[in-house]
């Protein structure tokens, strides 16, 4: 299929590690499309050569301006384009939302094809809730802001799931047992990779294995959602205890509140008793 497709754009998810995941359709568009829109032609002319596929690539990145994006939706009017990113499905923390919101304002055919996705991928091996997740992206890099930004989840009733990076999982996990006290973790990494593990315990047990084992690759860090027992089954001067190690009774009580749902004030007088 050379140069076969109608004109317009085709979201194509590529693999997260492992080349095979690469679907039977994914590969049938990108022979099929007149031009690939890529992150960086490197990585994406490797995948390319390794399909047997020679392809106009065109560079669409995170840096992308309006002019960028206005070439490529001009080419779409008379020709097909496949949007792919380094790794993974498009738009998921990576590039193309203003291309694809433009592309459909102005009437552009837009398909996506189902493909590898590290989020989803880590959710359904995480052996975490699944009925309700919800997908948070990167944290933020600065402490106060990651910690607010964890604070805002607190009481999201789903698993929470997070992107992240081996240099900054230490970090992440000193803020969630902080602000998400009481939660089980699960950290996975290096995903349809040689490497592939998928560890789950509590911030404190995760921490200590990676600081004698320090993580390499690529890891999405997920959360438990807050417990759901009555309050009667839930052991509050545990939680508390471990919260009032970090901080002031009146935060601890907050973090305990958040994590938990039971009433501030109540929390914090018993924090005072056992300070
Ligand atoms: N669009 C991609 C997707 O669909 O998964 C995600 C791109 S985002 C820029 C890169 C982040 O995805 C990494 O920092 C990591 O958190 C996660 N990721 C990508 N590949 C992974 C893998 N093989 N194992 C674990 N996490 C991965």
């Amino acid at each position: 299929m050379e140069h076969s497709l109608s004109p317009g754009l085709y979201i194509v998810a590529t693999p997260i590690g492992n080349l095979g995941d690469i679907t039977l359709r994914a590969v049938d568009v990108l022979r099929g499309v007149g031009a690939v829109a890529c992150e960086d032609t490197r990585v994406t002319g490797k995948l390319l050569h390794h399909l047997g596929i020679k392809k106009r690539m065109i560079r669409y990145d995170d840096h992308a301006g309006e002019g960028d994006r206005e070439r490529l939706l001009a080419l779409m009017e008379s020709e097909a384009v496949a949007l792919v990113s380094d790794a993974g499905t498009p738009l998921i923390s990576d590039p193309g939302y203003r291309l694809v919101r433009t592309a459909r304002e102005r009437g552009i055919a837009v398909t996506s094809l189902p493909g590898p996705n590290a989020a989803v991928l880590a959710m359904t091996l995480s052996g975490l809730p699944n009925d309700r997740f919800l997908f948070a992206g990167f944290l933020p890099n600065k402490a106060k802001a990651r910690e607010e930004a964890l604070a805002e989840l607190a009481g999201v009733p789903a698993t929470l799931v997070f992107y992240e990076t081996a240099p900054r999982l230490e970090a992440a996990l000193a803020a969630i047992a902080a602000v998400l006290p009481g939660r089980e973790v699960a950290v996975a990494r290096e995903l349809t990779k040689k490497f592939e593990e998928c560890r789950s315990g509590t911030p404190g047990e995760l921490a200590g294995h990676y600081a004698a084992h320090p993580p390499r690759g690529e890891i999405v860090l997920l959360v438990a959602p807050p417990l759901e027992e009555p309050a009667g089954d839930i052991d509050v001067d545990a939680l508390l205890r471990t919260a009032l190690a970090d901080a002031k009774p009146s935060q601890a009580a907050a973090q305990v509140a958040r994590a938990t749902g039971l009433d501030r004030k109540a929390l914090y007088a018993r924090a005072m008793e056992l300070k």
